[in-house]
């Protein structure tokens, strides 16, 4: 299919007048249209809930566009719990999903009320002592071995950090029975990016099952369902996009098969979407600031892998456009390249575009998940700023670039920031 950019060259320029490039830009119609139709596909689960991803696009601005979407929100962080605070997300609003929770987090989790979803059995005790108990809790499991789907290997839970091993899901959940708890849910997160309509009726699945062997040998009263992340999207034009209506109707044969014959016919079922929500409807925009003719053609731009680090990360492909040459034949290679002194500074390897001049401006698709958010500041580059492009076409800034004072900032215990005239 083919990727277009959901702002034009003409925008771009009016918007640099005031903002300029980098910056990342988020799609608000986009957005909402995707959330009505996740919660669409999924009407036929009376409690279900997408909880999203904070991680993935942890801006407020975002997040309230979701919360009127009906969204609560899926934290990991101490940070994370503080903002979804902050925007009035409440209780049952929020899911607190952590692995290697520092004490006072649970602790932060249990003053606003957030679910605790536990990531290991020795986190029961810990996390009594810590915070206590609560009523309704989550434990998240992992079946260990390889996660296929129809032959082909997805991922290997064997070798991941996360979870409960199925004989810690029974005994945990005894133990968290004799300690008071009183609904419970299950959650796991087997697979990352699927780009394949089976992959949540496969995780149903194997959570349904357990739900059902769970409720029948430990009296454990199971509520909800949670199915975390890992939709994936078409970043390749070549990728086929997900239908999230067929993967609802997956579910929901599992759910008919499984869970109705068990007597669990009322569980809610609960997503934790990151990129699904969000990947597609964020564009990085950079401007090209040099080119470079030497064993190979590079273009260098102003954004570089502090601003998106997947594809030096994970040498993972975002498809580039180039501004108003739309139609120009991709007819020149190139490695389109950022700043930093690390050779893996690449946005793209040997890719074919159409022949671009200093002054272009690309449009990187696909980081409006997993991008803005995995910033850092090496080579002392600065994050950019986010921009929300309105329904009504206008735009609104969202978060600020950061300046060297934001950079300096702390070491405002010593007089660096004077002598730079900072403070
Ligand atoms: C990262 C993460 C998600 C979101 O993952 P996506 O791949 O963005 O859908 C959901 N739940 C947990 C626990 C995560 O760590």
């Amino acid at each position: 299919m083919e990727k277009k950019p959901f702002v034009t060259l003409e925008q771009i320029q009016e918007i640099v007048k005031t903002y300029p490039t980098p910056f990342h830009i988020y799609d608000e119609k986009g957005i909402r249209e995707n959330a009505l139709r996740l919660n669409d596909a999924f009407s036929w689960n009376k409690g279900f809930r997408e909880y999203f991803a904070v991680k993935a696009t942890p801006n407020p601005f975002i997040l309230n566009i979701l919360k009127e979407c009906g969204c609560g929100c899926d934290c990991s962080s101490l940070t994370e719990l503080m903002m979804a605070d902050a925007l009035d997300f409440s209780g049952e609003d929020i899911m607190f999903s952590s692995n290697v929770t520092p004490a006072e987090e649970f602790a932060y989790a249990r003053k606003i009320g957030a679910i605790i979803n536990l990531d290991d059995i020795t986190h029961i005790d810990f996390l009594e002592e810590t915070a206590g108990i609560p009523e309704t809790i989550c434990c998240r499991y992992n079946p260990g071995g390889l996660f296929r789907i129809s032959n082909s290997i997805m991922d290997n839970p064997g070798d991941a950090k996360y979870g409960f091993t199925t004989e810690q899901m029974f005994e945990g959940f005894r133990r968290l029975k004799a300690k008071g708890v009183k609904n419970f849910g299950i959650h796991a997160f087997l697979a990352s990016n699927t780009v394949t309509n089976e992959y949540y009726p496969a995780l149903a699945g194997i959570l349904f099952r357990l739900a059902a062997q769970l409720k029948e040998e430990t009296g454990a009263n199971i509520t909800f369902i949670n199915l975390s992340g890992g939709i994936g999207i078409p970043y390749r034009p070549d990728q086929e996009p997900n239908n999230i209506y067929e993967i609802s109707r997956g579910v929901k044969k599992a759910y008919d098969e499984i869970l109705v014959p068990a007597g669990l016919g009322d569980v809610a079922l609960y997503t934790e979407l990151g990129r699904y929500m969000l990947g597609p409807y964020g564009h990085l925009i950079t401007q090209v600031i040099h080119e470079k003719h030497i064993y190979k053609e590079y273009i260098g731009c102003d954004a570089c892998a502090a601003n998106l680090m997947r594809p030096a990360m994970y040498g993972a492909y975002h498809h580039i456009t180039v501004l108003g040459k739309e139609d120009r034949p991709c007819d020149h290679m190139y490695d389109v390249t950022g700043s930093l002194c690390e050779n893996n500074d690449k946005f793209a390897i040997d890719r074919m575009l159409p022949e671009i001049q200093v002054g272009d401006f690309l449009v990187i698709h696909d980081t409006g998940a997993h991008g803005f958010s995995m910033g850092y500041n090496y080579n002392g580059k600065l994050r950019s700023a986010e921009l929300l492009l309105k329904e009504n076409g206008q735009v609104q800034l969202i978060r600020r670039a950061e300046t060297p004072k934001d950079y300096f900032a702390t070491f405002d215990f010593c007089d660096i920031l004077k002598k730079l005239q900072l403070d």
